[in-house]
């Protein structure tokens, strides 16, 4: 019994509908999947409605982007209850922040003479969270780009024309709605934040210390060695393992869904923790 506990949804930035990436974890035979949608809970309601009706256990989850010493770090929320105050009220925090970033950034695009707009971009994704890679296709629309990495490489990264910087929430704040909203925290792919190993241990040490109950070691990309070695910094501070693909569709064409392959006994294990 395979499972995927990482998979983005037109709810955030991948290129399945909900109901689309349920479908393809039937097509793969996967027994379960968690959807992570970036600081959005939009796509679950609809992924558990095409779970029930095609027999994929589907795990509601979000993946929050918080600060730690001014780094990004992200965070997966399990079982959390969308329709909780305490997410709700996260979530419009995190979208008022968008927004005002999304608002710079369109207009520095403007003021090249680039016709972006936020009203076209959400029409052109409806209830999607807009960010970066929605600004990165529009680039690669609008020729300036050869592809959505080409956009973020050449534009939308830290030091390119249009990046702008975002707030990430306190962790202290990811955590109450986490708690508030009946969630489990797990710390997503630890070898993303290119930590020196003491910091990674701190880091580890402090969202162990504010509430997180896993750490997710099996990601794509990682080695078996690198893997052994998350299994062990989890054990080391009483974390369960998780793990996922980060699966984003077409947007991120190496992330595949299923892969690595993860087992059931770990949703088992997550369940109970
Ligand atoms: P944002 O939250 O608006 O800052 O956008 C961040 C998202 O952009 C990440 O979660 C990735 O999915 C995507 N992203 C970041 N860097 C790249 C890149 N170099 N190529 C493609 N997608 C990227
Ligand atoms: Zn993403
Ligand atoms: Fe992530
Ligand atoms: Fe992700």
């Amino acid at each position: 019994m395979r499972i995927d506990l990482h998979v983005h949804t037109t709810a955030s930035d991948g290129t399945l509908t909900p109901s689309e990436a349920v479908f393809h974890a039937r097509e793969l035979g996967l027994s379960a999947i968690a959807v992570t949608d970036h600081d959005s809970c939009g796509g679950v309601a609809e992924a558990l409605r095409a779970g029930a009706e095609c027999g994929v256990e589907v795990v509601p989850g979000i993946e929050i982007s918080v600060e730690w010493h001014g780094e990004g770090i992200h965070l997966l929320g399990y079982y959390v209850n969308p329709d909780s105050a305490a997410m709700r009220t996260l979530l419009q925090q995190v979208i008022d922040e968008r927004t005002r970033r999304n608002e710079q950034i369109a207009a520095s695009m403007r003021a090249d003479g680039l016709p972006v707009h936020i009203a076209a971009l959400n029409a052109r994704y409806p209830g999607a969270v807009v960010g970066r890679p929605h600004f990165a296709q529009a680039l690669v629309d609008l020729g300036k780009a050869q592809s959505v990495s080409d956009a973020f490489a050449r534009y939308l990264s830290p030091g390119g024309k249009y990046y702008r910087k975002r707030e990430y929430i306190p962790l202290s704040a990811a955590f109450n709605a986490v708690r508030g909203a009946g969630g489990k925290a797990v710390i997503a792919h630890p070898f993303q934040y290119r930590l020196p190993e003491h910091a990674l241990i701190a880091l580890t040490r402090t969202l162990t210390d504010a509430g997180a109950v896993g750490m997710e070691c099996i990601y794509t990309g990682y080695s078996a060695q690198q893997t052994e070695y998350l299994r062990a910094l989890a054990a080391g501070f009483g974390l369960c393992i998780t793990g996922g693909s980060d699966f984003h569709g077409a947007g991120k064409p190496e992330n595949r869904m299923g892969e690595p392959p993860v087992s059931y006994e770990l949703l088992q294990i997550l369940k109970e923790v």
